[in-house]
């Protein structure tokens, strides 16, 4: 060692950093063979001249990326009334939680001896969800909603094949998402549409019509995508009940009613719930969502393999199920969806959970009830989380369109409602607040677009005017998006 380096500046960083408190680094170990690198390589896979990379400094490149985030929309900058998304705040401590070297650090390999606390919080998770759902059995396999559906209808395939039932349908009603169909599809179902009644809920008399001896699964979403609670729900569980199929909740409206009604309790069998929307994971262009499913007792069989078991001796993963349809997804499931919607449910508790829903319901009725004098509601007074707004009337009378609205709100820092979704009405506009936003956000949302709606047609198809980016071709940037930072690099 140098004899005049002070003490402090010869210790090794990573000596300094493996100390008690700070978490070891372990350098993995290296078996290249001590020859130089020209000796190892077949001379013609050896350049002539070294990279011709960039150089640039730290502080450039820390100012390249921290601007770059600033034109970031998020939950974090902006408000966010995403409808069917629910963009919640994502709670900051739930970021701390789940970033916790026990839990971050973990390796899918990991013997199970090692893993208990991981999989005491998935056993948790699932009993949590059980409860909820007021249904018996959890899998926290599937990694989104979308492929909460898929593996649903999947348990519910091989649940009519032990029965020895070919049941080949699935309806679903004309308002729900368009992952409904597409999970039907790829489960082997066909997909038939229910229709809705002019106020958007299920038409009896449609879906009486459609049941029979092939109907295997009804899915519905409830509340529905209009924001709308089907009253009639127990009633139409019955009737497909009485033809011998289930009724399937599209579980992404669970922040309705959270500690409120529970979808066993009114004849649901089986059911999703997106942690990312309803437990307030990061979703969109933050993180991975989670996609667990809830069923009755006599779907337990079939779950996805592994399930979460609890032994006298410890928690264990559970493969010898004989009748389940088998892995849906690699190891745990999305553990980091799941521990921050495990730290958001022990956060509130039981009753936080009834209030995260009834301050949901009263933010969406308060700004539904200041901006029904702007545009039509689609659907009447009254609300659950969310709601539809049509700009139908505007776009005959000015030209104005929905989209042009929602391209407009950009200009006043508000990410777009979700638009023209749900598909049965005409220019929609669907508004989900979420429960965390003041009165004075959701006045200065209604000001805002009260004003915007009274603008010129012409300003209002040429918005935004404050974006990077006004108009992209949307179409062209799905289909060939041009993924280079310049073009010719
Ligand atoms: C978000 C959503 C889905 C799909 O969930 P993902 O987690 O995005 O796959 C399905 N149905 C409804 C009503 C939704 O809002």
């Amino acid at each position: 060692m140098n004899p005049a380096m002070p003490d402090c500046l010869a210790t090794p960083l990573l000596f300094e950093l493996s100390r008690p408190g700070c978490r070891a680094v372990r350098l993995p170990k290296c078996d290249v063979p001590e020859k130089p690198l020209g000796e190892l390589l077949p001379a013609g896979a050896i350049a002539a001249d070294p990279p011709l990379l960039t150089e640039l400094s730290e502080p450039e490149v820390v100012r390249h990326f921290v601007n770059l985030s600033t034109r970031n929309m998020s939950v974090d900058a902006n408000f966010y009334p995403l409808g069917s998304c629910t963009m919640k705040y994502n709670p900051k401590r739930n970021e701390r939680l789940a970033s916790l070297p026990g839990l971050l650090d973990l390796h899918p390999y990991q013997p199970e001896a090692s893993l208990q606390g991981m999989l005491a919080v998935l056993h948790r998770c699932q009993h949590m969800l059980a409860e909820i759902a007021g249904l018996a059995a959890v899998s926290l396999q599937p990694a989104a909603g979308a492929h909460g559906e898929l593996t649903s209808l999947l348990v519910a395939a091989a649940y009519f094949r032990d029965l020895g039932q070919g049941r080949s349908v699935v309806l679903i009603p004309d308002s729900a998402h368009g992952t409904n169909p597409a999970s039907a599809a790829m489960a082997g179902f066909r997909a038939a549409t229910v229709k809705s009644t002019a106020d958007g809920l299920v038409d009896l008399s449609d879906l009486a019509a459609k049941l029979d001896d092939q109907t295997g699964v009804f899915m519905i979403t409830n509340p529905n995508t209009l924001g709308r609670f089907e009253p009639r729900i127990a009633e139409i569980a019955r009737r497909v009940h009485e033809v011998g199929g289930l009724v399937y909740l599209d579980g992404a409206n669970m922040n309705a009613i959270l500690g409120i009604s529970r979808p066993g309790d009114f004849g649901i069998d089986l059911m999703h719930f997106n942690p990312h929307k309803t437990f307030s994971g990061p979703h969109g262009g933050g993180g991975p969502g989670a996609g667990p499913i809830a069923v009755r007792e006599r779907l337990a069989p079939y779950l996805p393999v592994p399930m979460v078991v609890k032994d006298p001796g410890g928690y264990r993963l559970d493969y010898a199920r004989p009748k389940s349809i088998g892995r849906v997804r690699s190891f745990l499931g999305n553990v980091g969806v799941l521990v921050r919607m495990y730290c958001y449910i022990r956060t509130h508790g039981p009753a936080g959970l009834r209030r995260i829903a009834e301050d949901a319901v009263l933010n969406a009725n308060y700004l539904l009830a200041r901006l029904k004098h702007v545009l039509p509601a689609a659907d009447g007074d009254r609300c659950m989380h969310e709601f539809v707004l049509s700009a139908a009337d505007l776009k005959a009378q000015r030209g104005v369109s929905a989209l042009d609205l929602a391209k407009r709100l950009l200009d006043f820092g508000y990410h777009a409602p979700t638009i023209y979704f749900p598909l049965i009405v005409r220019e929609a506009l669907m508004i989900e607040p979420t429960e965390t936003e003041s009165k004075a956000t959701l006045d200065a949302f209604a000001d805002t677009l009260a004003r915007i709606a009274q603008e010129d047609a012409a300003w209002l198809r040429d918005a935004p005017h404050s974006t990077p980016i006004s108009r992209p071709d949307e179409v062209a940037a799905a289909r060939k998006p041009v993924l280079r930072w310049r073009e010719g690099s």
